[in-house]
């Protein structure tokens, strides 16, 4: 069927609003950092509020981490490094592991509402995404716990000692899941620090950790903006540090680990590459590239932000696309129907509006769906820009946002050119019918993951990460646990 033959509007379409109950979420109105197994008063009394980027409604004040803060976090990992964590077996290391994701997925529809009340994410995606996967990671590394050396055979491997974790705001409990797990499994203690926009659900997971019994100091939670972060890459008790953000940020925080030699993993942006040569099932791919560049709002790092579509099919992909995304419902995070969300804070949605504005000046063409945005909260329609040249702004630099650039090629060889040529590596799509096609496109591409035909699937046993300026290190996996991990140098054995 030709695209203009089935428009969606004759068939009057509606949907009655389909809100999910904020019944089953009870957000304090202050919170303190979670040290040592209880919520503490920050030492400077400074707090910072947190609020739904959907209806710029206020949700709390949370604790402003100072340097002082962060010291009594490090102190209570290191006593539970060298205490009870660090003296039990793996075994039982694991059963704690196991609680949590049991817990994950008791209390999800209270993880779900609080995500997407906090970030701005539809209810569907913190409920169908982050939840499942945050609980799957902990079951999965939880198996690793009592197995590590079947997973490093003729290796003797121990954990580094206290691990500092810093998140962004764009999966916040998904981010923290990835990285509390794996470091848990190996043996290490952990001082995380949310990001400053959406600290709820780390400090949710805290009740958890509570309810759990985790001995305390295992898991301490830091709340504050970039300083707190500088305070923990700082701090000389970190062991080993991890983050996830922007390559800027990373950049900084690998000349301060590389000073001081500790062991670092950075995932950082991307500017993925999303391939759709002409034998491609046309109408998958157009939902493939959709689910690839607007879902989470393109808050995404592996998101599928630059379309690379075979010349012989570009007009009729893009109409295809323009008409889908013209059905796509913008709106109330909370809405169960709702596509696309609100942008995550007022900072994230100006960066957006400078780089579409760049777009636009710099001669690519705007294609934006008529829709209404709300009066309140921040918002961004999903937009698609044709006419790009590789020398564009928003070609080049990731945008963080519900924003897709076209560019067309003739052959695969110029596709993977194309592809390539950007200083990120972290992933990239292709939709084709032929899997020598894949093949060959896959070895050639140099991204960290390819899905082919598909986009945006995750497992917790695959390996998840980039080249060049998308970082380093692998998270998921055994690959993901590896960094936890140093070799001993007795071969005694142990910490499993
Ligand atoms: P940042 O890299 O600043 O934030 C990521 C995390 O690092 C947050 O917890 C942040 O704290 C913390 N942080 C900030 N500065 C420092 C520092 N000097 N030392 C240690 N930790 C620090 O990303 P932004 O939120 O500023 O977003 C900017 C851009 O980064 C986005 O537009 C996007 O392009 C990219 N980005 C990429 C992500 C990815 O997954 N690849 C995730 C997030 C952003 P806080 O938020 O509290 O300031």
């Amino acid at each position: 069927m030709a695209p203009t033959d089935n428009p969606h509007e004759p068939f009057g379409i509606d949907y009655a609003p389909a809100p999910e109950s904020t019944a089953v979420v009870n957000i304090a109105k202050t919170y303190g950092h979670f040290i040592n197994g209880d919520f503490v008063e920050p030492s400077s009394g400074a707090t910072f509020p947190t609020v739904n980027p959907a209806t710029e409604t206020h949700l709390a004040n949370i604790a402003d981490g100072s340097a002082e803060d962060v010291d009594r976090a490090v102190a209570a990992a290191r006593a539970a490094f060298e205490g009870p964590w660090g003296q039990m077996p793996g075994s039982e290391r694991g059963k704690y592991l196991f609680r949590i994701a049991r817990q994950l997925q008791e209390r999800s529809r209270e993880f779900a509402v609080l995500e997407t009340m906090d970030g701005g994410k539809p209810i569907k995606e913190s409920r169908d995404l982050d939840l499942p996967l945050s609980a799957a990671w902990f079951f999965y590394y939880a198996g690793w716990a009592d197995k590590l050396e079947y997973a490093f055979p003729n290796r003797s491997v121990a954990p580094h000692g206290v691990a500092g974790q810093i998140v962004p705001w764009n999966f916040p409990l998904m981010m923290a899941a990835w990285k509390l797990a794996p470091a848990l499994t190996a043996g290490n203690t952990v001082v995380l620090k949310p990001a400053e926009t959406t600290p709820l659900t780390a400090l949710l997971l805290a009740d958890v950790l509570q309810n759990i019994d985790l001995p305390p100091g295992v898991v301490n939670i830091v709340t504050g903006a970039g300083a707190t972060g500088a305070a923990i890459v700082d701090h000389r008790g970190i062991d080993k540090l991890a983050f996830t953000g922007s390559t800027e940020v990373g950049k900084a925080i690998q000349r301060a680990a590389s000073a001081r030699r500790i062991p670092l993993t950075l995932e950082l942006g991307g500017k993925a590459a999303h391939i759709v040569f002409e034998d491609s099932a046309i109408d998958q791919a157009v939902e493939g590239v959709v689910t690839g560049i607007y879902s989470n709002q393109g808050h995404v790092c592996c998101a599928g932000s630059r379309l690379l579509v075979e010349e012989s099919i570009a007009d009729s992909f893009v109409e295809r696309l323009r008409r889908r995304i013209s059905t796509l419902r913008l709106g109330d995070p909370l809405d169960k129907n709702t596509d696309v969300g609100a942008i995550n804070s007022a900072d994230q949605l100006q960066r957006i509006t400078d780089m579409v504005a760049t777009g636009v000046s710099e001669g690519a063409d705007l294609f934006q769906p008529e829709c209404d945005l709300p009066d309140k909260g921040y918002w961004f329609p999903p937009s698609v820009f044709t006419g790009v040249q590789q020398s564009h702004t928003v070609a080049r630099e990731e945008i963080f946002g519900p924003v897709l650039t076209v560019q067309t090629f003739r052959t695969a060889e110029e596709a993977v050119e194309k592809a390539n040529n950007t200083p990120y590596g972290l992933s990239a799509g292709i939709w084709t019918e032929k899997g020598s096609k894949i093949l060959w496109m896959t070895e050639k591409l140099r991204a960290g993951v390819v899905w082919a035909n598909t986009y945006n699937q995750f497992d917790p046993a695959s390996p998840f990460g980039g080249y060049k300026e998308s970082g380093f290190g692998r998270e998921g996996g055994m690959h993901g646990l590896a960094p936890y991990l140093h070799e001993r140098a007795d071969l005694t054995g142990g910490g499993a």
